[in-house]
């Protein structure tokens, strides 16, 4: 893992230290003496990651993160604070002006480098999803920050695996102001818990008799429904070894025994912070891949959509060995509609027939809306046999029962021409089978409308 870490300290010594444990690790170093260069530095270069000393002549290290954090340029990058062991209201501080996490001086080697590597983990996950986000261009990335950062104060959901009940009391209190906290003794009654409900955190308390938490934690990160879920272990001081084997199965992050309650809790804020910010990313990735491929009116697939698509059902289906089929369906005299209702009760009518289409065809389908009033399905495994008993179901579903228009309650009868076409044993091309649709549709255009033409 390569990457560029700025060091912030006023003391040239303090610098020199962390400096060269980092390169050592083959991290990319920069360095500032105060907050204004670190600023200024965050601004103009690509910053990873930012080990920033709190007690700074000038602009503290508090000021230098409330800053870093309130600017969209640099909000994404991981701030960890190095605190004085002696200043545990230091850690709570730092928390409120967004701080990442925490190192106490003097910095432990494993510390370090363990919490660094680990931010900068989640950190590429964060960069990747955002800039696709940024590519689709469709939301503001600033919103995105303000809005996580409101939600933050919302009691966070947490799950305890806990060997020991009064160990369970304890963290179950420490974690109260800002968390529902649901304990659980049994590791694999956990696995269920977790993957059946919307935890932000889980926290492994290392202390089972005969059961080894790493066991837990690798079972959770491997689980499709709990693969982003943050997980925090508590260990036994001096245990390194399991430190090192559980952050590389991905556990987020550690903290040894005795338990500060404060560091608990800013440990466990900054993981579901975290987790929040991801998960919008996410989702807002997917809105808009969902947004690319959908048609508005209508809520089925676009063009485009069945454009990339009909090759990989095609290929598939010839692998396979399977048939394929393609129906096409344009409204009859749709124009007459526009003309004699408007064109607001024509987009009614486009999507109660897209409804119509919806309900008629199979989920393994793809319809989509393929332009104005023309519409096609695809339909995998079926055969031309079928694919005409489900064209002729769907121009009968459009036929029978007329269209109400909304304002006046004002029934249409509409009517549709259907064109199907399939691939069986003649190699053909996707666009091939298309353009057969094509023509079918065109042919019961042609012989009167309201019918269905399988190609020859
Ligand atoms: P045919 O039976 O031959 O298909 O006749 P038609 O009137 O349905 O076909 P034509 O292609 O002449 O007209 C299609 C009309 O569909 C013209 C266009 O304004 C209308 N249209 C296309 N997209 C939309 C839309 O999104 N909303 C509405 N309301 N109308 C649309
Ligand atoms: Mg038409
Ligand atoms: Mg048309």
């Amino acid at each position: 893992m390569t990457a560029r870490i700025l060091v912030v300290d006023d003391i040239p010594a303090n610098v020199k230290l962390l400096e060269a444990r980092l390169v050592a690790e083959y991290f990319d170093v920069l360095t500032a003496a105060d907050g204004y260069q670190a600023l200024a530095i965050c601004e103009k270069n690509q910053v990873d990651l930012v080990l920033l000393d709190i007690m700074m002549p000038g602009m503290d290290g508090f000021e230098v993160c409330e800053r870093l954090k309130a600017n969209p340029k640099t909000a994404h990058i991981p701030v960890v604070m190095v605190t004085a062991l002696d200043q545990p209201t230091d850690r709570v501080h730092g928390l409120r002006v967004g701080a990442d996490d925490f190192l106490t001086k003097p910095v432990n080697d494993l510390q370090l480098i363990s919490r660094v590597k680990s931010l900068l983990r989640l950190k590429t996950l964060s960069d990747e999803l955002r800039i696709r986000a940024e590519t689709a261009q469709t939301m503001g990335i600033d919103e995105l920050l303000r809005t996580s950062e409101g939600r933050g104060e919302d009691a966070g959901q947490i799950l305890l695996v806990d060997g020991r009940a009064n160990s369970q009391e304890r963290i179950v209190k420490a974690l109260k102001p800002i968390a529902d906290v649901s304990a659980i003794s049994d590791p694999q009654a956990a696995i269920f818990e977790a993957s059946e409900n919307p935890f932000e955190l889980v926290i492994v308390n290392a202390n089972f008799e005969d059961y080894d938490p790493l066991r837990l934690c690798s079972q959770l990160r491997s689980l499709e429904r709990t693969r982003f879920l943050p997980i925090l272990i508590i260990t036994e001081q001096g245990d390194d070894s399991m430190v090192i084997r559980a952050l590389e199965l991905g556990v987020n992050d550690y903290i040894v025994r005795p338990v500060d309650p404060n560091e608990l809790v800013a440990r466990s804020l900054t993981q579901m912070r975290r987790k929040r910010y991801n998960d919008r990313l996410r989702a807002s990735v997917k809105e808009t891949i969902e947004l690319a491929v959908t048609d508005p009116l209508t809520g089925l697939s676009n063009r485009r959509y069945l454009d990339n698509h009909l090759s990989t059902l095609f290929n598939r289906s010839m692998a396979r060995g399977r048939p394929l089929s393609v129906l096409m369906t344009d409204i009859d005299r749709f124009k007459q509609v526009n003309d004699t209702y408007g064109h607001d009760a024509g987009d009614d009518v486009l999507r109660e027939f897209a409804s119509r289409i919806r309900s008629t065809v199979r989920g393994a389908d793809l319809a989509c809306r393929y332009g104005g009033e023309e519409f096609v399905v695809v339909m995998p495994d079926t055969s031309p046999e079928v694919a005409a008993a489900v064209a002729e179901r769907l121009r009968a579903a459009v036929e029978t029962t007329p269209f109400v228009l909304k304002p006046s309650g004002e029934e249409l009868h509409v009517t549709a021409s259907f064109g199907i076409s399939s691939r069986i044993a003649s190699v053909i091309t996707p666009g091939q089978l298309m353009k057969q649709a094509d023509l079918a549709l065109y042919e019961a255009k042609n012989g009167g409308r309201n019918r269905v033409v399988a190609a020859a």
